[in-house]
């Protein structure tokens, strides 16, 4: 061996901080945003990694903070949302997809538990905002206003706020004590936001209002149903599924008897199925496509079929039959699939002669679309902005909180000249091809939260896409201890960084990125 051999290492008794090694520097590294898929997926954009790192912290107030920035109602949405944000989590690619709806659903309960409030984000402006129906469109357009400092009121037709929330889904999916708490603890207390419930607003009211207001949001959903045209549908006994709905959850009478057609195959249609046999009715489900081409929520129609609703395909309802008036059945024409549409679902054709088939029922449900009614709004005038079903039928609670946030934004432009600009572009958006996975173990999900320690673990594998999560792998691989740890961030010193992008290389989250010196 070597015996006493020692090899001469260099050690400076003084500050070495003077040599400063950047200068060779032909590439460097930068700390870089993205966004990510989660993000981008989610209609009302809310900064979903930024809010998990938060949970993952034990910062559930904050990272609550963060969730109510961009949407005020987590609860709701932790209930009733699809959740496009987990079918395109990252994560999904490498074991399972976070629970993202189920933590959004925690920290909801969480403020509420709490007592946890939004603040305001501005002084009072003096100006005068009016909001024209108060769904989830319209609440969110008023809470964004008044949260920068407007004086929002809301003009409401029912003699109830939370639009479809409150009188179109269920209850036993969207408990209304749950949604009213929220919207009082998130929208309406905090603010001082007027509420006026039974004013429908017609083209008088709509007037004055223009007179009175400096900028109107007009979010009055689709309530409109559309009919089916068919010989007998003036009997008695055929409603629309909005109105059957409305009735249940406005606590009023709505008989029906044993046996009910529903027609349609979005969640109108099947909301009003199950609502008909939770009153024991034998329910029959009739839609003009087949299963797959379902516009309703996968996971609600597996609920009615293990409920009981039992499924018609490919059949047209072509009359309804009636004895003295009474529905005693409906007639329906059979359909063949021939190719797919523009939209990629089947494309039915229902040939002269086709054979029909009669089907005994006391009621039928028609749940066949919706469509607004904006008759009230006379002119397209500057300062009058039209968000959520009304304008775009995108048919989701988190695509309606978006819009109304967007057109809170534009507000606050037409009457400030101020942008408020955010860059969540699907062209900046990380794949999961980009990640290091190197630092991530196979986890498996879990689908429920049960308290603070199970929100913290599920949190914790995030991925955190394209956001900085402060993990410290940067800081502990830079060869020239050129990587500083401030408060909440990491700062590259470039006085000492040589550009050998071993932090962009190990980097979990590709939040380093190297860039060509110039
Ligand atoms: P709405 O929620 O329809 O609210 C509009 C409000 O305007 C209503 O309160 C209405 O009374 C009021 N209004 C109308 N006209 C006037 C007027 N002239 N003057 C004053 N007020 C007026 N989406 C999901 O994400 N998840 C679900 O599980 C889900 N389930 C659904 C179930 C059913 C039965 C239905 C019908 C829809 C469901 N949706 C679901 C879709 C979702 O509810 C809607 O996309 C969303 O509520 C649209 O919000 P909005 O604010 O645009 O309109």
């Amino acid at each position: 061996m070597m015996g006493n051999y020692r090899p001469f290492t260099a050690i400076s008794y003084q500050t070495t901080l003077g040599n400063e090694t950047g200068s060779w520097r032909t590439q460097r590294p930068v700390y870089q945003e993205r966004i990510s898929p989660c993000r981008c997926a989610c209609p009302a954009k809310t900064d979903i990694p930024k809010w998990l790192n938060l949970v993952k912290e034990n910062e559930f107030k904050k990272a609550w903070e963060v969730l109510i920035e961009t949407n005020p109602l987590p609860l709701v949405c932790g209930k009733v949302c699809p959740h496009p944000c987990e079918a395109s989590c990252n994560r999904g690619q490498f074991d399972e997809a976070l629970s993202i709806i189920a933590l959004e659903r925690f920290l909801g309960e969480e403020a509420l538990k709490n007592n946890w409030h939004p603040q305001k984000i501005g002084s009072p402006t003096g100006a005068k905002i009016a909001v024209i129906g108060s769904g989830p469109a319209g609440l969110s357009c008023a809470y964004q206003l008044a949260r920068r400092g407007y004086r929002v009121t809301i003009f409401e037709a029912l003699p109830v706020i939370g639009g479809m929330l409150r009188v179109g889904i269920p209850n036993y999916r969207l408990p209304k004590d749950i949604l009213e708490q929220e919207i009082t603890n998130n929208i309406l207390s905090p603010f001082e936001i007027e509420v006026k419930t039974n004013t429908p607003v017609n083209k008088e009211i709509f007037q004055k209002i223009k007179k009175e207001f400096q900028s109107i949001f007009v979010g009055v959903g689709a309530h409109q149903s559309e009919r089916l045209d068919i010989p007998g549908e003036e009997g008695k006994g055929v409603l629309s599924g909005l109105d059957f709905l409305r009735k249940i959850n406005l606590g009023q009478k709505a008989e029906i008897g044993k046996k009910v057609a529903v027609i349609g195959g979005g969640n109108a249609a099947i909301d009003a199925a199950r609502s008909a046999r939770r009153q024991g009715a034998e329910v029959f489900l009739i839609y003009r496509r087949i299963k797959e081409d379902m516009p309703a929520f996968k996971e609600e129609i597996e609920e009615a079929e293990k409920e009981g609703v039992r499924f018609y395909f490919l059949l047209r309802p072509s009359k309804i039959l009636l004895e003295n008036g009474n529905i005693k059945g409906i007639e329906c024409q059979k359909g063949e699939v021939k190719g797919k549409d523009d939209k990629g679902r089947s494309q039915v054709f229902f040939p002269e002669g086709s054979p029909r088939l009669e089907i005994e029922v006391d009621n039928v449900i028609t749940a066949i679309g919706e469509e607004p009614d904006l008759s009230f709004v006379d002119e397209e005038i500057g300062s009058l902005f039209i968000g959520g079903d009304a304008r775009d039928l995108a048919g989701t609670v988190s695509a309606a909180i978006g819009s109304g946030r967007e057109a809170s934004k534009q507000i606050h432009f037409y009457l400030t000249g101020q942008r408020i600009t955010e860059e969540i572009s699907e062209s900046n958006m990380i794949q999961f091809e980009e990640l290091n996975l190197d630092y991530f173990e196979y986890q498996s999900r879990q689908t429920q939260i049960f308290g603070s320690q199970s929100a913290i673990k599920e949190a914790g594998r995030c991925f955190s896409c394209g956001n900085c999560n402060i993990c410290g792998i940067c800081w502990s691989f830079c060869p020239d201890i050129a990587i500083r740890k401030k408060e909440d961030k990491y700062e590259i010193d470039y006085d000492y960084c040589k550009g050998c992008g071993i932090c962009a290389h190990e980097c979990p989250t590709k939040s380093i990125v190297l860039i060509k010196e110039q």
